[in-house]
């Protein structure tokens, strides 16, 4: 995020640097787990985003492995909003992770890619009696209730299905994350859970509601989060939060740690994993409970890129370089002021001189920019650039505006790119709408 990151920005071998996944050859270019980013452009078009499947099997195992240096056995749930494409999704099933999901919409994707209904969990504060219903109907393995109105809605329902609905309160902790403020979801001013003063009172009501088994407690503080002390703080009101509750005599067997992992959008690292880890065994880790946890960003971010070509670049007071791609495509700079790295493909690019450029897409519309005032080298006409890090709330927040048909993806996964997403032709923009006789 642009209000957090502190430091200088970082020059193009900085970038490549910081990002083992990526390699410079002086013949074939700027190459992606092996691939060279060239050869997809040439096979696919741009703009494309390329995920990399060895990627996301390292990001996972390492998470893995820290919460096993720790001895703690924590179910990772991964949160299906950073990246909802098929193709990712059954890459975690084969993980052995377990999902968390928003909407039904996420929840039948998450069905479809192979995770059982028992291993998902169901956040938002607004689901709907429908979605509620649907989930129910199917097994659903926790719904994370954010409300009293929500828990008497889904009693109601549980009745009237015949079911008992697995539930899990999710408590505001009131902890600044001390990220950007359209992600921090954890003060008591944001929409999100419940007041801690309230859950004692609803947490017993809930037990005792037909239809109901209480299961235990949820937090999630907010996204993008580089520090283990907004999480230690949490952790431990969650920890106080289960031990009143069983001074009360409630049963609670569930701590669902929400989401959150940062990572280096920069050249900074992303969150220690190791002390991450730490702070969960030391804040919650003798409780008893079984814990989980909900990451998205951490595990898909670095996993993914945008590949996009300039199509001319335009000189006014300023330098522009308009890319093929824009911000139907990648929301978030527009959205969050976030900053992506950016890599020309050529590797000629790294070593010539550089002058200030802003980055933008071809939309009508200001805020389409993915850079500002960024130190680029001349990029004529067909240069290809990787925007990094966009493997999370990327291509998920695409959009078909300005007419934009939908970008194509691929998968890279033991040195070979496979389509995931062909390009949309333009005539399927308009092909499920209805003009009246
Ligand atoms: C968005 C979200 C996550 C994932 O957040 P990341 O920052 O991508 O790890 C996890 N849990 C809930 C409830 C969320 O809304």
């Amino acid at each position: 995020m642009a209000d957090v990151y502190t430091g200088a920005e970082p020059d193009l071998a900085a970038l490549l640097a910081a990002r083992p996944a990526f390699s410079m050859n002086v013949r074939e270019g700027l190459s992606f787990e092996s691939v060279p980013l060239n050869a997809i452009a040439d096979q696919f078009g741009t703009p494309v985003w390329v995920y990399g499947a060895g990627s996301i099997r390292a990001r996972f195992a390492a998470l893995k492995a820290a919460f096993a240096g720790e001895n703690l056995p924590v179910h990772i749930h991964y949160a299906v909003k950073a990246n909802d494409h098929l193709a990712i999704l059954s890459q975690f099933q084969r993980l052995g992770a377990g999902a968390d999901v928003v909407s039904i919409g996420e929840f039948l994707r998450a069905r479809q890619a192979g995770v059982a209904a028992a291993d998902i969990v169901y956040s938002g504060v607004g689901k709907s009696a429908e979605e509620l219903e649907t989930a129910l109907g199917q097994g659903i393995g926790q719904i994370n209730v954010e409300s009293a109105e929500e828990l008497e809605m889904l009693s109601g329902i549980a009745t009237r299905l015949g079911v008992t609905a697995p539930v899990v309160l999710r408590m505001n902790p009131d902890v600044d994350a001390g990220t950007h403020a359209k992600i921090t979801t954890g003060l008591a001013e944001n929409k999100f859970g419940i007041a801690a003063a309230d859950i004692p009172a609803l947490y017993a009501h809930a037990a005792s509601l037909p239809g109901i088994r209480a299961l235990g407690l949820a937090l999630h503080i907010g996204s993008q989060i580089l520090s283990t002390e907004p999480y230690a703080k949490a952790y431990a009101k969650a920890a106080d939060m289960v031990r009143a509750l069983r001074d009360q005599r409630l049963s609670v067997e569930v701590l669902d740690l929400g989401g959150g992992i940062g990572i280096g959008y920069h050249d900074e690292p992303g969150m220690n994993l190791a002390a991450f880890a730490a702070t969960i065994r030391r804040t919650v880790g003798d409780l008893g409970v079984r814990l989980m946890v909900e990451p998205g960003r951490y595990l898909v971010g670095p996993a993914g890129l945008l590949l996009a070509s300039v199509i001319l670049q335009k000189r006014t007071q300023k330098r522009f370089v308009v890319l093929d791609a824009a911000m139907n495509e990648l929301m978030r700079p527009a959205l969050y002021e976030a900053w992506h790295g950016i890599l020309p493909v050529d590797p000629a690019l790294f070593h010539t001189a550089q002058t200030q450029a802003d980055v933008v897409g071809p939309i009508c519309e200001s805020a389409d920019c993915f850079a500002q005032d960024r130190a680029l080298p001349d990029l004529p006409p067909g240069t290809r650039v990787a925007l990094l890090d966009t493997g999370a709330y990327g291509a998920v927040m695409s959009s078909a505006y300005n007419a934009r048909p939908r970008a194509a993806s691929v998968l890279v996964d033991g040195g070979k790119a496979v389509l995931i997403t062909p390009r949309q032709p333009p005539q399927d923009l308009w092909a499920d709408e209805i003009v009246p006789a």
